[in-house]
């Protein structure tokens, strides 16, 4: 799989353009109160954090990030008694692991936060005994989570699959239990038409002849799949992931086309529902939200929902595969498509789903020769086999979780 990734990288990056924001410095401070741990990365990049039990540790993942050779397997010694060691390794090909070895008992919270200017991600630990950290988004160490302590909930829920000591992931995957059920959501319809290419073509039409395709080949492989819409109809933002929610859908994936203002951006994206701070991802989403409801002033609501959301780790699994998938499938007709990669974002759509949901962006129909592809049957089969194939690996993936 490594090889594919790397693959797929040099197919669609040269080194000036690599997509991954390269860390070339680590800093740490102790203070008399806290220890404080920054990651310079200088591009946007998103990330998750948790905690690791036995030994303890606080982890942060940085998404589409390489590290400096210099840095590989680095480990910094810490004089503070309730941090032995801080490292930083390449997790996976664009994944960067921080790790920061802790005593939970002597801890009393820490934080995880991001700064601008330039962008860079900052650690704070605070040992008991210190003066009180800033009241907010602090986490409280090694305590059990209370009821509506909605920082420790998630953060718990940002669990590695691959930890033994895992206890946030679902019981589908603990167990193995197979997919039985997926919702496909075909973006936008009847009055509203998504985006439109320079040439006319609309997105809706794009969505649901994929999404018609996907189902045929979900179907053909036993798995009962269902469409929010089977036609040009439209179906409000909320009501798309009730119907996934009635029909106890264990996966849900909404379909659509991307539209930039840079009509020379092109390539593949998948979405997860999280906390964005790329402003280009926030106005997507945007645009992907202008039918619902809701208005910009809710952003709090929708902050409060993602933070509530279990399944983050998950629904990252399945845009991981999807992505994967989907950008070697299209390259077999489109042999430059670009990887831009599983990013979070605040899409309304994703909010409401009891399952793992993604937001599957198949390609620009802004971009003129992303848009002549895109009204091709064989490109539009290529894209529901690929999203199809993601789909399958996530499946058989929670087997071996
Ligand atoms: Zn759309």
């Amino acid at each position: 799989m490594l090889l594919l990734t790397a693959l797929v990288l040099s197919l669609t990056a040269s080194p000036q353009d690599d997509p991954r924001a390269e860390i070339v410095n680590l800093r740490r401070y102790t203070h008399p109160n806290f220890t404080r741990v920054v990651i310079d990365i200088g591009k946007l990049r998103e990330y998750t954090f948790g905690e690791l039990r036995d030994p303890g540790r606080i982890y942060i993942d940085v998404l589409q990030a390489k590290l400096n050779p210099i840095l590989q397997g680095q480990s910094y010694p810490v004089k503070a008694g309730y941090i032995s060691q801080i490292r930083v390794s390449q997790k996976t090909t664009s994944t960067v692991r921080l790790v920061v070895d802790v005593d939970f008992s002597r801890i009393q919270s820490y934080r995880v936060y991001h700064l601008f200017d330039p962008y860079r991600l900052v650690v704070d630990i605070y040992p008991h005994g210190a003066s009180p950290a800033p009241a907010q988004a602090q986490v409280p160490a090694g305590k059990p989570p209370r009821p509506g302590d909605k920082v420790q909930s998630a953060v718990k829920r940002q669990v590695d699959p691959n930890d033994p000591n895992l206890n946030g992931t679902s019981l589908a995957r603990q167990l193995g239990l197979g997919v039985r059920t997926v919702v496909i959501d075909p973006g936008h319809g009847g009055p509203r038409p998504g985006s439109i290419g320079k040439s006319g073509l609309q997105e809706k039409e794009v969505n649901l002849a994929i999404a018609l395709a996907l189902r045929k080949l979900l179907r053909d492989a036993g798995i009962d799949a269902i469409l929010t819409r089977e036609s040009d109809v439209d179906v409000g933002l909320d009501d798309r992931t009730v119907i996934a929610n009635q029909k106890r859908a264990d996966l849900f994936v909404s379909i659509h086309a991307n539209a930039h203002r840079d009509r020379k951006r092109g390539g593949v994206e998948t979405f997860f529902l999280n906390i964005s701070p790329d402003p280009s991802v926030i106005e997507l989403a945007a645009a992907e939200n202008a039918t619902s409801t809701k208005n910009i002033g809710e952003m709090k609501s929708i902050l409060e929902k993602i933070v509530q959301n279990n399944k983050i780790q998950e629904s990252y699994d399945l845009a991981s595969a999807i992505q994967k998938n989907l950008v070697k499938a299209l390259a077999r007709d489109l042999p430059a498509v670009q990887n831009l990669g599983v990013k979070g974002g605040p899409f309304w759509v994703l909010i409401g789903g009891e399952m793992p949901s993604v937001l599957v962006e198949v390609s620009h129909l802004s971009n003129a020769k992303e848009e002549a592809r895109l009204k091709t049957a064989k490109y539009r089969d290529l894209a529901a086999r690929g999203i199809y194939d993601g789909i399958m690996e996530y499946i058989h993936s929670l087997g071996k979780g």
